[in-house]
């Protein structure tokens, strides 16, 4: 016997029970991003290279090391596993001209992206994130709403235990001169410093204030703040969105460590993050970057957006007892012989047509066998057809959950006997059978 074939390390199938749990999270999702009025798009998976180290910066873990890139076999273009959807989007819209054709733009995203990562609890080499972005936005007001909207799908899903942080990054010339005293501080620290922050210390010191390190904390913590870098407008704009979500009620820290991993960032970024995830802890992302549009050869935009993971987002739902509901079909249809075979087809139609989930017996067995078949399925009703009903052009409606006992129907009846059926069983009611009475 041959080796059975796995799929790739730190990719997941997943299995129907999990499935079915994605997508009624979804359906939650797609009501919540409708009601502030955000509208999907969809982009490739495969993006040229180019795309990524320039919308994300080169010196970055993502394009330095999780990339997953090749070359297309055919023509040598350089390709990658999208890491993000941010990059896509912003080229989506410029390439389309969205934002100069229809005004600024919300837009959300959903799908899989690929990291090159060490698989773990929440971390993953192929991820979902679920992204929006307010394309031409420029004010602390859509900053302030995309924060608003996070805290709602929390509300909506039950989430416990998250926490906003909050920090601005200013200017890119505010950056720049925060950046100069930065170097010159961590220069007076080099000899403390690990690998990847000695390597980063010209291309991208402000990264280092994000390292996990614990050695570093001491150093990180007493180094310049960026937050006295700040100008006028920088300082008002950051104002506002706090004032926007003092007035929502949305508690939040400012953390003048968070960065944010990618380059892309100015005023605005925030964390939503939980302690119940372990290392993992941080559910979404976001924040301003308006430089982005002109990066990509867009014609200048203001911006501002923020990605969630789903993965993480699902494992703490389940941790705060969020759970799907079963999908059961309303009817399953049981049969013996050959007409009625075929009289369960149409049966199993008639029930479709009429808007019902029905699941017809398939692979012959017993009425015995076959029953407990619609038992498992977690149908609500069995569809009974005999030698005697196939005759009769009638089928049997036995509810499975509620009270009631069988009841025989010409097919032509079968679908308005069921919407009784179930509509009677909804209500706490008897069955009709018994209503009959
Ligand atoms: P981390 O610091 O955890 O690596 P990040 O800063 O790289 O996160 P972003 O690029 O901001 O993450 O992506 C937004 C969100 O996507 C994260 O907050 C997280 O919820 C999720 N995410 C990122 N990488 C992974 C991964 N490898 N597996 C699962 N989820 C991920
Ligand atoms: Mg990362």
């Amino acid at each position: 016997m041959s080796h059975a074939l796995q799929a790739v390390r730190g990719m997941n199938d997943i299995l129907p029970d999990d499935a079915e749990t994605w997508e009624y999270f979804e359906d939650i999702v797609r009501d919540w991003l409708a009601s502030y009025g955000y509208r999907p798009i969809r982009t490739p998976i495969v993006e040229p290279t180019p795309l990524f180290k320039r919308a994300i910066g080169e010196v970055t873990d993502i394009v330095e090391k999780e990339m997953y890139s090749f070359e297309d076999s055919l023509n040598g273009e350089p390709l990658t596993l999208r890491p993000e959807g941010t990059a896509s989007c912003v080229r989506a819209a410029i390439q389309h001209n969205l934002v100069a054709a229809g005004g600024p733009q919300r837009l959300y995203y959903y799908g899989p992206m690929f990291r090159h990562e060490r698989p773990q609890k929440g971390r993953y080499r192929q991820f979902h994130q679920i992204g929006v972005e307010a394309l031409g936005f420029a004010g602390p007001d859509a900053d302030a709403e995309l924060i608003m909207m996070c805290a709602r799908l929390w509300d909506d899903l039950g989430l416990e235990d998250v926490a906003l942080e909050l920090n601005s990054l200013g200017s890119a010339e505010e950056r720049a001169a925060h950046r100069a005293a930065l170097i010159a501080y961590l220069e007076q620290h080099r000899d403390q410093l690990d690998e990847d922050g000695k390597r980063r210390l010209y291309t991208n010191p402000l990264r280092i204030l994000d390292t996990k390190n614990p050695l570093l904390q001491p150093i990180v913590e007493a180094a310049p703040r960026l937050a006295d870098f700040l100008g006028e407008e920088s300082r008002a704009h950051f104002e506002a969105v706090q004032v926007f979500l003092k007035d929502a009620g949305i508690p939040f820290r400012i953390n003048h460590r968070l960065v944010r991993g990618l380059d892309y960032y100015n005023r605005t970024v925030f964390e939503w993050v939980t302690t119940r995830l372990g290392a993992q802890g941080t559910i979404c992302a976001g924040g301003r970057y308006d430089g982005l549009v002109e990066q990509l050869g867009g014609k200048p935009q203001p911006a501002a957006g923020f990605a969630m993971g789903i993965e993480r987002l699902l494992l703490l739902w389940r941790e705060c007892g969020g759970q799907a509901e079963r999908a059961a079909p309303d009817a399953y249809v049981v049969h013996l012989g050959e007409a009625a075979q075929r009289l369960a087809f149409r049966a199993a139609e008639a029930l479709r047509e009429h808007g019902f989930a029905a699941v017809l017996h398939c692979g012959g067995g017993s009425f015995k066998a076959q029953m407990k078949k619609a038992d498992g399925s977690g149908a609500a009703v069995a569809v009974v057809i005999g030698e005697d009903e196939a005759r009769a052009g009638e089928v049997g409606l036995k509810p499975l959950r509620g009270p009631g006992g069988q009841q025989r129907v010409a097919l032509a009846d079968l679908p308005e006997a069921m919407a009784t059926l179930l509509y009677s069983e909804q209500n706490g009611e008897q069955g009709i059978d018994d209503g009959g009475v």
